[in-house]
């Protein structure tokens, strides 16, 4: 019996989602008595071996030309064939926007089930119980499952990055891929010189009260001395006030960063379903009535407009002091 993680590379690099996988997966096999081994699938540009940091005993790379670029299915091919080779009976993945596409994949063809929207480390593993953000993260559940196979899909930034020191061995892995239906990547928008959203450790977020795109560059100014990444409501990014990528909540991306500071956002639960799982929540919004105000930690109560340069520079004079 083993544990097995995906980690997950963009372009040949991993990041520090990768390396989260890794150390779930890791403390998850010490709870099992057993090793925990790492699959990295594509050609990547730097060493695995740093997973030997995070508690794995050796990492499997497949790097079949058929698997370039991702393609739900066929990963999931190739990791259902590495699962029954090792003997894995529990897969840890990072709920990325791959890993929520491969989940699923491969719970169909390693008949695991999957228990998705992770919060922590499991919380028992005979029989295996995970606890689980449902309802749009307004409430958790206890799941424990029957099943001999396992997929944990968990939220990033569940577990908090500790590093230990050693390598592990690379070890090449062959897989010939079945004549699958692929995905064709024909062109990447990629968002240059910012913090990814799921991996941000902390987040500045705007929403309509910021009257216009104009007003941006004080949630940028904030958010670049906080070293944060930026997000928006989703009336912000329909409006083309900010891109897409930047949109949270239901129907945008979730995110779980320790800090969430949101800028004239009213605090729909469609928007707190993608931020509510914030470690801290400080919302700043001149209506004292605003919903935002009983999801967050600390409230600000006033003008953004006078508040938010007020904050940033109180910020830089802490920063440059310490
Ligand atoms: C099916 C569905 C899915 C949805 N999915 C999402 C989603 O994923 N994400 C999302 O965000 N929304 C989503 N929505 C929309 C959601 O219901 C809200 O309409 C939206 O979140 C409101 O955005 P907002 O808070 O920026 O704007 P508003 O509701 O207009 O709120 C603006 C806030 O700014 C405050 N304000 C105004 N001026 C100032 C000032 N000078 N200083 C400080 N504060 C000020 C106001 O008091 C107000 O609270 C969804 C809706 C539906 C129906």
């Amino acid at each position: 019996m083993s544990v097995l993680v995906y980690l997950e590379n963009w372009e040949g690099q991993f990041k520090k989602n990768t390396w989260e996988a890794a150390l779930y997966a890791s403390k998850t096999a010490n709870m099992q008595g057993t090793e925990a081994i790492g699959v990295v699938i594509g050609a990547i540009n730097e060493s695995a071996e740093d997973a030997g940091k995070y508690g794995l005993s050796k990492v499997l790379h497949v790097n079949d030309a058929a698997l370039a670029s991702f393609d739900a299915n066929r990963y999931a091919q190739a990791f259902a064939h590495l699962a029954q080779e090792n003997n894995a009976s529990t897969i840890i993945i990072s709920g990325t926007f791959n890993g929520k596409a491969l989940a699923p994949a491969l719970s169909i063809k390693h008949n695991a089930a999957l228990l998705s929207n992770v919060v922590e480390l499991p919380t028992n593993v005979s029989p295996l119980t995970v606890k689980r953000g449902v309802f749009s993260g307004k409430g958790f559940n206890d799941l424990s499952s029957t099943e001999t196979n396992n997929i944990i899909l968990f939220v990033p930034n569940s577990i908090p990055l500790e590093e230990g020191s050693g390598a592990v061995n690379v070890e090449s892995a062959s897989f010939a891929s079945a004549d699958e239906k692929t995905v064709i990547v024909e062109s990447v928008d990629r968002v240059k010189g910012k913090i990814p959203l799921p991996e941000a450790e902390r987040v500045v977020s705007g929403g309509r009260g910021l009257k216009g795109p104009e007003n941006w560059t004080m949630v940028e100014e904030l958010a670049e001395v906080l070293e944060a990444g930026t997000a928006c409501s989703k009336p912000v990014s329909d409006m083309d006030w900010r891109p897409h990528s930047e949109h949270v909540g239901q129907t945008g991306i979730a995110i779980k960063p320790n800090l969430y500071i949101a800028i004239g956002i009213s605090g729909a639960i469609q928007h707190l379903a993608g931020v509510s799982a914030s470690k801290t929540i400080v919302a700043i919004n001149s209506d004292a009535e605003a919903p935002f105000f009983k999801a967050a930690d600390y409230g600000i109560v006033g003008d953004a407009f006078q508040i938010v340069p007020r904050l940033t520079e109180e910020l830089k004079k802490f920063k440059a002091a310490n």
